[in-house]
């Protein structure tokens, strides 16, 4: 039988590759291209170089309606689901890192409170109680342009999902007391809400993770300061500071989620931790056709000098696209099964998925340094930024590279529950 050529219906190839996307999906990867391409790339050396946060390409996600993606068209949204939200931010990545990553931190506690938790089970009380809660923070995002970030980690193990967050919610009187601390709080200063996970602290029982809430916190509340240095290798544009909540008060209406639902829900979903990889696929197209460019001698502003002649540079380049095609094939069969309590081959090939594009993406992007040569890592040139901007990605929490091994390898030897004797 033979098959009718591809048409995808876009005049460029997206970072997952050519696929056929559904017409919602092309209309949000052209809009995300277009404003990569024109507003994002030129201005990503800018938030690099001060490590400031990119308000700017905010303005534009905002105007584009990118805000309010994922939250559901009933509410207002653009109603986008888990693949398409993943094609557009691995776009995004394409051009800005940051943007695309702390993008992600904002789209997630949409995604997180809107299509995911409809898979989660709740009794009919928790998922009225959600229904009328999660109202309140789309019409934020849908009417206000707020901004939502997403600040878990606490430089302990429970962002590894090993032990209780630190930082706890104490029951008061129309509300919860938070108090706790938080580092590397992407879009600190920036975000209108702070999104975190934190323990029911309940009186006479012990931390346990199965009394994870997720609870917003306005950026304005009495208590929460902001703190510390932000000047890391890569990935400066997230402005990843820590936060420290003092007795904060927030309202019942913050709480993101009905009690217990945060821990329910990341164990239904695993693919919800794999929404940090599209920044990374982004990052290693950009190398990837950074590296074509530069050999072909037809990088804009560039002396016009060819280095493809050279046997050694086209096997690089032979190597780049293998482990690209690799890590696109992968990850668009990932996004396409995520679902709901997937079965055991579905997620250790989610796993897969994740090591390959976070550890990838810097693979990629040593091989481009390498094979393009001296002069390509000059600051006026973008691969020196993604080269370090690729190097955060297996650095995330809960699936760092480490953990995502120590994963496979249990879960492929060990049924749940089994244990030796
Ligand atoms: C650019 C950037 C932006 C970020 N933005 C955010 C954000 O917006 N929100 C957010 O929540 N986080 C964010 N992070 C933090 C990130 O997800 C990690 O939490 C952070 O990088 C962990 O720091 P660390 O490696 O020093 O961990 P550590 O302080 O070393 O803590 C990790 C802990 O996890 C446990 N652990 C580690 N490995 C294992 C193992 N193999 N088995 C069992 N337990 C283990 C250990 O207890 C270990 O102490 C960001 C990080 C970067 C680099």
């Amino acid at each position: 039988m033979q098959r009718e050529p591809l048409n995808t219906g876009l005049d460029f190839t997206p970072a997952v590759g050519d696929m056929a996307f559904t017409p919602l999906q092309r209309e949000l990867l052209t809009v995300a291209n277009r404003l990569g391409r024109e507003k994002f790339a030129p201005r990503a050396a800018q938030w690099d170089r001060e490590a400031s946060f990119p308000f700017a390409n905010y303005e534009d996600l905002r105007e584009a309606g990118f805000l309010r993606l994922c939250v559901p068209k009933d509410h207002g949204g653009l109603g986008a689901d888990y693949p398409t939200y993943m094609m557009v931010a691995a776009e995004i990545g394409r051009f800005c890192g940051a943007t695309a990553l702390t993008w992600n931190m904002h789209i997630c506690s949409t995604m997180w409170t809107g299509v995911l938790a409809d898979g989660i089970a709740m009794t009919e009380t928790q998922r009225a109680e959600h229904a009328a809660r999660r109202e309140l923070h789309f019409q934020r995002i849908v009417n206000d342009g707020a901004l939502y970030a997403q600040p878990f980690s606490e430089g302990s193990a429970a962002a590894a999902g090993r032990a209780p967050f630190g930082t706890t919610a104490k029951k008061v009187d129309g509300g919860w007391l938070i108090n706790g601390r938080k580092i590397f709080a992407s879009l600190s200063g920036a975000a209108d809400y702070y999104g975190i996970l934190c323990t029911e602290d309940v009186e006479g029982k012990d931390p346990d993770p199965r009394d994870t809430m997720y609870i917003s916190v306005p950026a304005t509340s009495e208590g929460l300061t902001i703190s510390g240095e932000w000047d890391p290798l890569g990935m400066r544009g997230t402005v990843s500071r820590n936060l420290t909540f003092k007795d904060v008060f927030v309202t019942d209406a913050e709480q993101l989620m009905p009690r217990g639902i945060y821990f329910v829900g990341a164990q239904t979903w695993p693919a919800m931790f794999f929404t940090l990889a599209p920044t990374y696929l982004g990052l290693a197209n950009a190398a990837y056709d950074f590296t074509v460019q530069y050999l072909r001698g037809e990088v804009p502003g560039e002396p016009p000098v060819k280095r493809r002649q050279y046997p050694t540079k086209q096997i690089a380049v032979a190597q780049m696209r293998l482990q690209l095609e690799g890590m696109k094939a992968l990850f668009t069969r990932a996004i396409a099964e995520a679902r709901p309590n997937p079965g055991k081959d579905e997620k250790l090939r989610l796993y897969a998925a994740h090591h390959a594009v976070m550890e990838g993406a810097n693979d990629i992007a040593r091989l481009a340094i390498r094979t393009c040569g001296g002069q390509s890592m000059m600051k006026h040139l973008p691969l020196e930024r993604l080269y370090r901007d690729s190097r955060c990605g297996s650095l995330m929490l809960p699936w760092t590279a480490e953990l995502i091994v120590d994963r496979m390898g249990r879960e492929t030897l060990y049924e749940p529950g089994e244990k030796d004797a």
